[in-house]
């Protein structure tokens, strides 16, 4: 049973995700955790209560999250990087003894900050992903690193942005020659009263 201290968290991080656009996929068995998807993008949100993470086993960690049919594992704790080291030896441990390697992508978010984590992690899912979410269209710039390749744009949806305080859209622009990658936020909006 998830304690209602992480269903109350855990909630608020959900409800951020359904505003920008994220479906509830389902409940993963390990509790504590959902999957969620956005066009083709699968992602875990995942919010153990312990630091420390149970799952010593490999394979129980890749069944009990789903991890073999989503992109990217967003993690919600005080230590988010602590039991991302851990998965990261798991992972690792695992590529080396059996040969199974994980692409899984990893975010983390600080719960002593999750306004600006959970906008972050969504930044960058919008940003490692963008093809899965998005369709591109010609921006008619070119790439600053390898001069030449032309970028292709990719919009997203109007958020109200902690981070810049107002109504902001994301433009993720990728090469199609070098497959660099530039995230853009633009402030649309900001709200009356501010100058
Ligand atoms: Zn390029």
């Amino acid at each position: 049973m998830d304690s209602p201290r992480t269903l109350n968290r855990l909630g608020g991080v959900l409800e951020y995700f359904k505003r920008r656009k994220f479906g509830i996929v389902r409940a993963l068995r390990v509790g504590e955790a959902y999957m969620l998807s956005k066009g083709s993008l699968y992602v875990d949100v995942w919010a153990p209560t312990k630091d420390y993470v149970k799952y010593h086993d490999y394979d129980k960690l890749v069944k009990g999250l789903e991890l073999d049919r989503v992109h990217a594992l967003v993690i919600v704790s005080y230590r988010p990087y602590t039991i991302m080291d851990y998965l990261k030896r798991l992972m690792d441990a695992a590529e080396r003894w059996y040969g199974v390697s994980s692409k899984v992508r990893m975010i983390g978010v600080s719960e002593a900050d999750v306004e600006r984590g959970v906008e972050d992690a969504v930044e960058r899912l919008h940003t490692y992903f963008a093809e899965l979410i998005s369709r591109p269209a010609a921006s008619g710039e070119e790439c600053p690193r390898c001069m030449g390749g032309n970028l292709q744009r990719y919009q997203f949806d109007d958020y109200f942005s902690q981070k810049l305080y107002g109504v902001a859209r994301q433009y993720v622009y990728i090469c199609e020659k070098c497959g660099l990658r530039i995230s853009r936020q633009e402030l649309l909006l900001a709200p009356k009263g501010s100058s």
